[in-house]
């Protein structure tokens, strides 16, 4: 069994549509496939801004917004279906009605579940059509509703996933469905809705944004696929944002744990929510570009040869430098670690980077507009702070002299930090 994760970007007009349906078709044979898809281009956000107009009782601008949202997939089906009376624009008026039919009502107070509630049309909606076409297109497919495979808590917005659960409906319903394929000697595939789950009382539940991967990886664990591959508009994973370096390349193949890694200190990679259940069970995760589906891509997977080939770099701009000195000048030893940490632990402030020498503490965060000024009020309760603005943050993870000359060329280094894997530079921002 395979899983396939289109995103949001993969199903943004006809042509994408129609270009996932030619993927799934070059790539599937005779292993069962389920595929994850999220909610059309930019919808989630869209539906975000709706909800939040419901709440807020701005009720012009709300049915604006929910008519703009409605013809948007009205006019993607209209270009998948050239036919007025297929049976999706039903599908879809019903779907869009009942959206109506809620915002409509007066919301309720918690916004969390009005929230769940609303932006699930997202993935529901670009299901109905992305099921409805591979149909015509000629792959016969199940839809299975989230909602009953992946069984969460109630906590709204960022539900938790009850793992036995899960693994239970998911292995019941999609062994089913893939049985009654094979007794109709159809090509086993099943589609469903990344980013949503159900409470067992059937709330509908959403896993935090971005979920769509997570969903993958949920359903992979249940099955025990043999992998999943997330197809996305960039060739793979690249060793840096090719935003802010022209020459990124592709990672090839790095491990599970490197992923994890990479991500911890800033990249934009696979988050570890998905990772981990893919490392327990070792089933390999490939990102392959929808674009050139014919690239081998990049795999996580348990292989770590390959993880010092390439150096990476993060870069995280805005970064805040603090030195704090015990008034009294005491040594910076236990006490005086545990106060400054509780500080920042109660500010909800995340260390990038921490040094200490015997009488005074560093450490880099990122500027925040209201934590930062609360923080220093309070470390100044207890200790002389010095602080620093304007800075980078540079991680490059398997450095070399050369690409540690280069970065630092026309550059001042406030302060670095070296591991055997890792080097980390906190350097004054270039003008
Ligand atoms: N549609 C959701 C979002 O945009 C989930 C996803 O695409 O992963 O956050
Ligand atoms: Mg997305």
């Amino acid at each position: 069994m395979r899983v396939f994760k289109f995103g949001g970007a993969s199903v943004k007009n006809p042509e994408s549509v129609q270009n996932v349906a030619r993927i799934i078709k070059n790539h599937h044979g005779t292993e069962p496939l389920v595929v994850v898809l999220s909610a059309m281009g930019k919808t989630t956000n869209a539906l975000e801004e709706l909800c939040n107009l419901f709440m807020g009782g701005k009720r012009t601008q709300m049915i604006k917004a929910y008519n703009q949202i409605r013809s948007a997939h009205f006019e993607i089906a209209h270009g998948l279906f050239p036919d007025p009376g297929h049976p999706v624009f039903q599908v879809l008026e019903q779907s869009f009605y009942q959206l109506y039919y809620y915002i409509t009502e007066p919301p309720g107070d918690n916004y969390n579940y009005e929230y769940d509630r609303i932006v699930s049309t997202g993935e529901l909606v670009s299901t109905q059509i992305v099921s409805m076409y591979l149909n015509e297109a000629g792959l016969p497919n199940r839809l299975f509703p989230a909602q009953k495979l992946i069984i969460t808590d109630a906590n709204f917005r960022d539900a938790r996933i009850d793992w036995i659960m899960s693994s239970r409906a998911i292995q019941e319903q999609l062994t089913g469905g893939f049985r009654r394929d094979q007794e109709e000697k159809l090509p086993p595939l099943i589609i469903t809705q990344g980013f949503l789950g159900g409470t067992p009382q059937g709330f509908t539940t959403t896993l935090g944004r971005e979920g769509s991967d997570f969903t993958a990886a949920i359903i992979a664990y249940a099955m025990q696929a043999m992998e999943v591959v997330i197809w996305k508009d960039v060739p793979g994973l690249l060793n840096a944002d090719p935003k802010i370096m022209e020459n990124a390349v592709l990672l090839p193949n790095i491990s599970y744990q490197e992923a994890i890694e990479l991500s911890y200190y800033g990249a934009k990679v696979i988050h570890p929510k998905t990772l981990k259940p893919l490392l327990s069970k070792k089933i390999p995760l490939k990102v392959k570009s929808f674009q050139e589906p014919e690239l081998p891509g990049s795999v996580i997977n348990n292989n770590e040869q390959q993880d010092n080939h390439i150096p990476s770099y993060i870069f995280k701009h805005n970064q805040v430098l603090v030195s704090i000195f015990p008034r009294d000048f005491s040594f910076i030893a236990e006490e005086n670690l545990s106060r400054i940490f509780a500080d920042f632990a109660r500010h909800g402030v995340k260390m990038n980077l921490m040094q200490n020498s015997a009488i005074s503490f560093s450490a880099c965060f990122d500027l925040d507009k209201t934590k930062t000024p609360a923080l220093l009020r309070d470390l100044r309760k207890m200790f002389s702070v010095k602080y620093n603005e304007n800075l980078d943050l540079i991680t490059v993870r398997h450095y070399t002299r050369a690409c540690i000359d280069k970065l630092t060329a026309h550059k001042e280094v406030v302060m670095e930090q070296k591991s055997r894997t890792t080097l980390q530079m906190i350097v004054k921002k270039s003008s």
